[in-house]
């Protein structure tokens, strides 16, 4: 079993598989010309399996595959085939934008995959395209359908934005709740490469919105999910997830390896250590030490801004996956 510096068991492990991406969502990626880590720097899927293994081994019982776009990876199938002939116990999930599921989702399913979580930030395709910076609501609703008909379970992410989306909250609630997804409005994270305009909603301002149509009651906390969730009359349950509020770290179970093999104990926290030299050298007791050593230096709580309100990571959301 894996523990960190503050008590807290560690079992979820977030994999992301490359920082590039399809879409240019307005809360995560930069609106001016940057330059991908080289394809050379990468880890294999090979290697990023050997330390995948390290970890389940160690006692790590939920693998999230993310990005950037974990789609736009060739051979993804192959590489969760890999996780789940290993342990198909593993909670083998995938996080994605959607737009290569149409293609995909099958050949995922058939490799062992379980779950997805799909961002859908509107369903208005003008809003749609203005957020991700392309024409992409058709194709992702066709995507997020093919998931379900083969049958991937669906969470559905969606961050709310001020003066973009905020006025669509009931209506993707109510989609998701047709469709039977649960859906997550993500409280907009700040960070140094999000456009400038992005002006996120809070929870409080996340459940006015709902309350206008809808009652619903807080459910209590039973597991170390991100999500509060919260229950309309007929039962639905939608979920929050509050980065903002002084208790979100208290229950915190995930750590995130990086494509380029750093291992980052926090999204808010400069401190991570790289496992690529290990795993390269086949040194799986090295690799299994640099876990222990990046668990007992996890944070206790994000260290989302300094006093003076400055920002202190640097790390992109698409390169650490969220
Ligand atoms: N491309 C995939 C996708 O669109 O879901 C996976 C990567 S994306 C970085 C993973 C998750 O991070 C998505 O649910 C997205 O909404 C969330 N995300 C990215 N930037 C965010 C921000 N600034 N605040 C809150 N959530 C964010």
């Amino acid at each position: 079993m894996l523990i960190d510096g503050h008590n807290r068991i560690v079992d979820y492990l977030r994999v992301s598989v490359t920082e590039r991406c399809n879409f240019r969502c307005q809360y995560c990626m930069p609106e001016k010309p940057f330059s991908w880590v080289p394809k050379e720097n990468l880890l294999s899927y090979e290697d990023l399996f050997k330390f995948i293994k390290v970890a389940i081994d160690e006692g790590i019982k939920k693998v999230r595959i993310t990005g950037g776009e974990p789609l736009l990876r060739e051979g993804l199938e192959n590489f969760i085939k890999m996780i789940y002939d290993y342990d198909n116990d593993i909670d083998l999930a995938l996080t994605t934008n959607a737009f290569l599921l149409p293609q995909c989702a099958q050949k995922l399913k058939d490799a062992g995959l379980k779950r997805i979580n799909v961002s859908l930030d509107s369903l208005i395709p003008e809003v749609a395209h203005k957020i991700a910076q392309k024409n992409v609501l058709g194709t992702v609703l066709k995507g997020i359908q093919t998931a379900q008909d083969v049958g991937l379970k669906i969470k559905i992410n969606c961050v709310p934005m001020k003066g973009v989306n905020d006025n669509e909250l009931v209506d993707i609630l109510e989609h998701c709740k047709n469709k039977g997804y649960t859906v997550r409005f993500i409280e907009f994270m700040e960070n140094q490469q999000a456009s400038e305009m992005a002006k996120g909603l809070s929870s409080d301002e996340i459940q006015e919105i709902i309350a206008k149509k809808y009652n619903f009651k807080k459910v209590e906390r039973t597991d170390s999910s991100p999500s509060q969730d919260y229950e309309l009359e007929d039962g639905y349950r939608f979920g929050i997830i509050e980065p903002h509020k002084d208790d979100f770290c208290a229950t915190c179970n995930r750590v995130r390896l990086t494509a380029s093999g750093v291992l980052i104990p926090c999204l808010y926290f400069e401190d991570a250590l790289s496992i690529k030299e290990a795993i390269k050298a086949n040194d799986i007791d090295k690799a299994a030490q640099i876990l222990k050593l990046v668990l007992k230096n996890k944070p206790e709580k994000n260290k989302w801004a300094e006093d003076d309100g400055t920002q202190t990571s640097t790390r992109a959301f698409y390169e650490t996956g969220g």
